[in-house]
């Protein structure tokens, strides 16, 4: 953990080793300080050498500026060192969370990964700099105190670093608790920031529910043990801090009386009792300096490993060795004997699937729900992989091919359409970020959505909110055809959500998907029995699998499960809509 941690450091070396310097300074000037006051006190004022006083008081004023400058180093430079860390630190693990899998996102909450990278590593820079500042700092002083001080008493000296030893058991004593509580502290953070992301995000939902009350009670729960856990922290912190600080405080008091007791014997004279006693202080400020050092190392620890956690979880589904790039697409799926589960030995949501879709055609997938729809859909862009059998493009295995390829060439419209918070622009260029300006345009215009931008005051400009809160769903729908008009996908995944849109908005959308799958491999998750009936071909899905197949005009006659459906839907449409020539196809 600690090499990873050192692993840091590297890329800034070279501001590192000048940090460190600037602290090499700032010790050795204060380690001067007493050998003055030492002559001082012992040879110039008896012997009332002004000159040399003043002299010494000269290269004093010297010295304190060079530290002044050396102190404005550490400060500055110090902790940029310690805030490009961090900014490393951040970067890394951002970047690793966008290449872990879909699933790795079904298990965890976004607020508790969001604390991991925000909060957890908030004292990494304070923690990275001054952390090896401390180390060196005190270990220098402590060593050239050492030396000084066994040149003026041995003895007094040696029970003094006795004592030392003494705080070191005292903090290995307390590390353990104080390390534990620090990783609780963080844990029950993170699940608060889950659940204000939570209440946060579904706050329309609570409003309409009129359940304030209820969220505000389980984000007083969360709060609660929030408070419980800190407090153990703050009482490993505290029994830390006091014992350690006891121990230094009867060091002081020892040097006190044993260095009296020393000058009443005669063993040293005053002078050197004075330095001693200001070497002392010099050995206690960085044994002070070494207490704080070990709980800020602790708490900015347990924040690097909470990180590190999620580095090491790697992605299940990633490019093999020698993945083939997918190029020149014909667009043929075939989903060859598929049996699916989300978790490793969970139910089997497909079971020996099997489907064929030629380059080109479409395909609907009809059924009740939770039968696995959505869950085939996820499977073309290899969102998940399967258990056994395999999806095949163009026929390779999906496994075979490299991710990123796979992913350019499926389209996908989602039911529940995500719009990220930026202008109508920034989300349509989502499709292709290096689109034009006039492309944007025209896909906007295949959309069936350019007359609704211009209408705005801001057109393209024009904010949508957090996940485009600002628009109606068919505005959505259609920004997300645009997108994928953009993208120009040779395979088209849309799930429908029609079912949600008044009679105007589908024919709308309708149309606008229709213009999309021309010339493209399309499935289709139908919600709307009507909006389908065009499709090559069309699948029902029940439980056991695929029940019947067909084009709407076979099923129909067939006058099975499809039909009844169909019927159903439609009890109080025409006849000729029944047959199928429903406006909506045309
Ligand atoms: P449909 O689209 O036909 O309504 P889905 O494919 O959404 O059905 O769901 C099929 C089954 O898979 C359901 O039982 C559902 O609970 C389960 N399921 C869907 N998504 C996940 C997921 N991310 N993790 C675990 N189970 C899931």
């Amino acid at each position: 953990m600690l090499r990873r941690f050192a692993s840091y450091y590297k890329p800034h070396k070279k501001l590192f080793f000048l940090d460190l310097l600037a602290a090499l300074i700032v010790s050795a000037v204060d380690l001067i300080y007493p050998l003055f006051t030492q002559t001082i006190i012992n040879d110039l004022i008896p012997n009332a050498e002004i000159r040399r006083m003043v002299v010494i008081a000269l290269i004093l004023l010297g010295l304190y500026f060079i530290r002044a400058s050396a102190n404005y180093f550490m400060l500055t430079y110090g902790h940029l060192v310690g805030g490009r860390i961090e900014y490393g630190m951040r970067r890394d693990l951002f970047s690793h969370l966008q290449t872990l899998d879909v699933s790795f996102f079904d298990r965890n909450k976004t607020g508790q990964l969001m604390s991991r990278l925000m909060s957890d590593l908030n004292e990494i820079s304070e923690l990275a700099h001054h952390g090896p500042e401390d180390i060196f700092i005190s270990s220098v002083m402590l060593l050239g105190s050492f030396i000084i001080l066994l040149r003026i008493n041995v003895p007094l000296t040696l029970i003094t670093f006795g004592l030392v030893s003494l705080l070191l058991v005292v903090t290995m004593l307390t590390r353990k608790n104080m390390r534990s509580a620090s990783l609780n502290v963080r844990k029950v953070n993170a699940e608060m920031n889950a659940r204000i992301e939570n209440a946060l995000s579904g706050v329309r939902l609570t409003k309409s529910f009129v359940n304030e009350q209820f969220e505000e009670e389980l984000f007083d729960e969360v709060n609660t043990t929030h408070l419980g856990k800190r407090f153990q922290f703050f009482k490993a912190m505290g029994w830390f801090h006091a014992g350690t600080n006891l121990i230094v405080d009867v060091m002081s008091l020892v040097i006190l009386v044993l260095g009296g007791y020393f000058v009443y014997l005669g063993q040293i004279n005053v002078g050197d009792m004075v330095a001693y006693i200001l070497y002392s202080t010099y050995f206690i400020a960085p044994i002070r300096r070494l207490i704080n050092f070990t709980q800020q190392f602790l708490t900015g620890m347990t924040g690097f490993e909470r990180m590190v956690e999620i580095l090491e979880v790697r992605p299940e589904i990633d490019d093999r060795p020698g993945a083939i790039d997918l190029s020149e697409v014909e667009g043929l799926i075939e989903f060859d004997q598929v049996t699916f589960q989300y978790q490793r030995d969970g139910e089997d949501i497909l079971q020996n699937f099997s489907l064929r879709i030629e380059p080109g055609r479409s395909v609907a997938l009809v059924g009740p729900s939770g039968v696995g729809k959505t869950t085939i859909s996820r499977l073309i862009p290899r969102f998940y992989d399967v258990a056994s059998g395999a999806v095949k493009i163009d026929g390779i295995d999906i496994r075979d091919l490299s991710i990123r390829s796979i992913r350019r060439n499926v389209g996908m419209v989602d039911q529940d359409v995500f719009m990220f918070y930026g202008s109508i622009k920034d989300n349509i260029l989502y499709g292709r970020l290096d689109a034009s300006d006039e492309e944007v345009i025209a896909a906007a215009k295949k959309a069936n959505i350019h007359d609704f931008i211009m209408e705005q005051t801001d057109g393209y400009n024009t904010i949508v909110g957090e996940r485009g809160v600002r628009l109606s769903g068919g505005q959505k729908q259609r920004l997300a055809i645009a997108r994928v008009f953009l993208k120009d996908p040779k395979i088209l995944v849309l799930d429908e959500a029609t079912s949600s849109l008044d009679n105007e908005n589908e024919k709308i959308i309708q149309a606008a998907l229709t213009e999309l799958a021309k010339g493209r491999t399309t499935l289709t998750i139908a919600h709307r029995l009507s909006t389908i009936v065009a499709a090559d071909e069309i699948v029902v899905l029940g439980d056991e699998g695929i029940l019947e197949r067909g084009p709407h005009s076979e099923l129909l006659a067939r006058d099975g499960l499809y039909a009844r459906l169909y019927r159903a839907q439609f009890a109080d449409l025409t006849e000729e809509e029944l047959r199928g020539e429903d406006s909506a196809t045309s």
